[in-house]
């Protein structure tokens, strides 16, 4: 059960940091599932996919992609088998934990202009405050228009930001608990402190919604139907002195993500026809309409049964997802010397020791996870040794020290094989996320082994 470190693998290490400087590009500019679409789209389209939606058929080693609402997409390069005997997909989320705006988000107290977050997915709220955060997001006008915001990544853009109580008059707030000392109703970001002139009301917030107004031509009410996410600003970096990590945000799973999108990019013929799928919404249980639990994926691969000609699309969806096998590609916990009680030291995922296999997720006695079939775990063994992937299992802690779900049991409920695979993460749902380079190379190349395995 030894297993080598995968950096001592590679006599030239540049491939392993060549292929991270790709990935540091893409999650700075891909911080929300909307950004993270629109960035896959443009590497699919570099290489060759084309919008399913604009095509009358396919055949086999043709290359396509679905987008549902601006937040999944779904790319498949078409297999000499037919759809029915099965696909290889590689599935991750595109969504993080963050803040969003409420609805009604814009108030003013002591000369200051605030916004009002309701934080989305699993935060430890300390850790978002008193650093610098920038807006991403879409406001939706009545007129049918989108007005798309993008605040806090240049140099020269202002930041927002949480503020906390001073040392000094922190008595209270210290003798509380981690998960009481910051509430999640206080989580507000501070957006400026100028009053406009003459305004008796609200001066300071009325200075900030003609802000708004100038840069955006929108009215407060307009922030009802907009979609304004919260996140730490600027860009992923090197982490370590030997640069062998990288720090930034939305590791998990935009990683996953990443490395699954390019390991499909760079897989040319296939015999079974193999897929990557974009999900949003895992961080708050895969809901909704662009969430795992969507309708989106199974018509979609009926959508296909139409453009491939064969059968009855919904028959052939259904037993075409029966037939196959995935990997849920999605971040594991990784080892960190600080917190070592938590984990099992032979069940845990260590950096530079590749891939990580999840056999099970969830907690309590494994509850909420997809417990993988042994039969399906052997040949995933067989099929990474075959490539020469360095991989690691792990389970995310020890037993009842807490846990946590991925889409892995969803796409289970079809019937088909499914295994959690995916990158060892360190300060997982925290606003600087840590990855290995080499667990990020060779995750890319376990994925592109999976995809053309017999
Ligand atoms: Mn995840
Ligand atoms: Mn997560």
């Amino acid at each position: 059960m030894y297993r080598k470190n995968a950096w001592e693998k590679y006599v030239d290490t540049k491939l392993v940091f060549d292929f991270a400087e790709g990935y540091k590009n893409f999650i700075s500019v891909a911080k929300t599932e909307r950004l993270a679409v629109r960035e896959s789209i443009k590497l699919l389209e570099k290489a060759g996919f084309k919008d399913a939606g604009k095509l009358k058929s396919v055949k086999p080693g043709d290359k396509v992609y679905f987008i549902n609402k601006n937040k999944n997409v779904c790319a498949f390069i078409i297999g000499k088998k037919p759809l029915i005997d099965g696909l290889r997909i590689l599935g991750a989320h595109i969504d993080s934990p963050r803040l969003d705006l409420k609805e009604h988000p814009v108030y003013e107290n002591g000369g200051f202009a605030l916004g009002d977050t309701h934080y989305y997915g699993g935060v430890k709220k300390y850790q978002w405050t008193t650093i610098p955060l920038a807006l991403h997001g879409v406001i939706c006008k009545k007129d049918g228009t989108t007005v798309e915001v993008n605040i806090g990544e240049s140099e020269d853009d202002p930041v927002v930001g949480i503020t906390d109580l001073l040392i000094h008059l922190s008595a209270d707030q210290m003798s509380k608990t981690l998960s009481q000392a910051i509430t999640g109703e206080n989580l507000d970001i501070s957006l400026g402190s100028i009053p406009l002139a003459k305004e008796k009301k609200d001066p300071v917030k009325a200075n900030v919604l003609k802000i708004l107004k100038g840069k955006y031509n929108i009215e407060e009410e307009d922030l009802v139907s907009a979609e304004i996410e919260i996140v730490p600003a600027g860009k992923a970096r090197d982490y370590g002195l030997d640069r062998s990590m990288v720090a930034g945000y939305g590791h998990d799973d935009r990683s996953c993500a990443y490395t699954s999108l390019l390991a499909l990019l760079d897989t040319d013929e296939v015999e079974y026809t193999a897929c990557c799928i974009l999900v949003d919404k895992e961080e708050i249980g895969s809901v909704g309409a662009t969430g795992a639990h969507s309708l989106f994926f199974e018509n979609t691969i009926a959508r296909l049964a139409v453009l491939t000609g064969e059968g009855h699309p919904i028959y052939t969806a259904r037993i075409a997802l029966e037939n196959s096998k995935m990997l849920s590609s999605d971040v594991s916990a990784g080892y960190d010397p600080l917190y070592a009680s938590v984990s099992d030291p032979k069940n845990v995922a260590y950096f530079g020791e590749g891939l990580v296999f999840n056999k099970y997720t969830g907690s309590r006695g494994k509850s909420g996870s997809n417990d993988s079939n042994p039969e399906y775990y052997a040949w995933i063994r067989k099929t990474m040794d075959d490539a020469k992937v360095s991989w690691q299992n792990a389970e995310l802690g020890k037993v009842d020290q807490g846990g946590g779900g991925t889409i892995a049991y969803i796409l289970g409920n079809y019937n088909m094989n499914v295994i959690d695979a995916g990158i060892a993460v360190l300060n997982m749902h925290a606003p600087m996320e840590i990855v290995s380079k080499v667990d990020l190379y060779e995750a890319y190349l376990g994925y592109r082994a999976f995809l053309t395995a017999k």
